[in-house]
């Protein structure tokens, strides 16, 4: 019997939880639990009926002590957490506590400071081991897809890779003269940044938004991206042995990033509490409150994602170029599971990576990120669930 707590009701939970209900043979329960509980009714009643049990539950994830009482009552052998990074840590206490696997998406970020890195998480590596559970670091699509990507090319095509490029194309249009595409707070604290890229063994900073390039994305055409600091340079650089360089790029809009500036230079994305009316806010949270919900973007937008990675390495001696990327597109996933390209191409990966954990492809003991696992099934899971990935040895590369 294989029993699943998934943490977060928002748009990867959504997917999440369509996919589990589709691959029910291995996800015969499920368990919805957030802080706002008629989310998760809201999923319960949209999917109820099928082979897969679901029930709801409201939780604080903030609260360690409430997680493992949620815990220990439902009795799940893996909590799925899609709730928001700030709440990776105290979810990781509270599998510890349980000796409960663990899942996520996107690592640790206090909430007071817009810095993430692996390190809060790698810290609990040998509790793990110990305590006999994993952990699967970074599960959506990047990270989590870009790292199996990465394995699959390092395991297959080369015997050295020197260079990667990651490429995140959105080519989808909501209408809207601005939005986030997940979860506005987290967005916005990512995309306004310093950038910074890895090379010959460290960091390079640049200002927010100071590299562009333009790139010709198949099946999407052409779009301007720049590069971005992204969590899996951090990973990818350690674990992609010989690596010399990494890199991140994403797509913007010209009115996206027209918006951006404005909203930055009058302040409203500013994580520095201030006073207003007698109460502290905080203006990028309040700037969440404004703009349209991530969820409600579905039926509005059209047009395809492309995101994958293009690699330069050696095999046998010669020089090799490999891009493999996935297209998906927008209103596809919305008749499917009433959601945008950007929550789905971040859910499948979270079941698929559950999925292996829960039929013990994918279980050892201890923290570990998508890459150093073995990635064939999972890249054979994903033409399966709805993620299926073309590859080229021909690509343009990015100078
Ligand atoms: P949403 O904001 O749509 O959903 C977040 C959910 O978490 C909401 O249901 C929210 O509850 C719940 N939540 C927040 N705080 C708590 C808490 N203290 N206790 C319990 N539940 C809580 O976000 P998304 O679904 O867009 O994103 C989910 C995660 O996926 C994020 O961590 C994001 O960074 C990550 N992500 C990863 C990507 C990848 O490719 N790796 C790409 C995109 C996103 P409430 O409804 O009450 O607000």
């Amino acid at each position: 019997m294989s029993r699943a707590l998934i943490i977060g009701a928002g748009g990867v939970a959504g997917v999440v939880v369509h996919k589990c209900c589709q691959n029910s043979e291995v996800f015969e329960e499920i368990c919805i639990a957030s802080r706002t509980k008629s989310k998760c009714d809201a999923l319960k009643a949209a999917l109820d009926g099928g082979k897969t049990k679901i029930t709801t539950a409201k939780v604080d994830a903030n609260n360690v002590e409430e997680l493992v009482a949620l815990i220990n009552d439902y009795k799940p052998e893996l909590v799925i957490n899609v709730a928001l990074p700030y709440q990776d840590l105290t979810i990781m206490d509270a599998c510890l506590a349980t000796k409960t696997h663990y899942l996520d998406t996107a690592n640790y970020e206090p909430e007071d400071t817009a810095k993430f890195e692996y390190s809060w998480q790698w810290a609990y590596r040998e509790r793990f081991e110990k305590a006999g559970i994993t952990a699967i670091l970074g599960c959506g699509f990047d990270p989590g897809v870009t790292g199996v990507f990465s394995a699959y090319a390092m395991k297959h095509y080369f015997d050295e890779i020197h260079e990667i490029d990651i490429l995140d194309c959105n080519g989808g249009d909501h209408g809207y003269p601005f939005a986030t595409n997940f979860n506005p707070e987290i967005n916005i604290r990512e995309v306004s940044a310093k950038g910074s890229y890895w090379e010959n063994g460290k960091w390079i900073e640049t200002e927010p938004m100071e590299i562009k390039r333009e790139y010709n994305f198949p099946e999407v055409g052409k779009k301007d991206m720049y590069l971005l600091h992204h969590e899996e340079l951090e990973s990818l650089g350690l674990n992609i042995k010989g690596i010399k360089r990494i890199r991140f790029f994403m797509t913007f809009g010209q009115s996206y990033l027209t918006h951006l500036k404005c909203l930055e230079n009058v302040g409203m994305t500013s994580i520095e509490p201030i006073e207003f009316e007698g109460k502290k806010i905080v203006p990028l949270q309040f700037l969440k409150a404004v703009l349209p919900d991530p969820a409600s973007l579905g039926p509005r937008t059209v047009g395809k994602t492309n995101i994958g990675c293009i690699y330069k390495g050696i095999k046998d001696g010669k020089e090799v170029h490999y891009y493999v990327y996935n297209v998906c597109d927008h209103q596809e996933c919305y008749k499917e599971v009433g959601s945008q390209a950007i929550s789905y191409t971040t859910g499948v990966p979270a079941m698929i990576g559950a999925s292996m954990l829960l039929t013990g492809k994918w279980k050892k003991p201890g923290v570990y990120n998508v890459e150093e696992f073995d990635p064939d099934p999972f890249m054979e899971a994903l033409n399966k669930w709805g993620l299926p990935w073309k590859e080229s040895f021909t690509p343009d590369l990015v100078d």
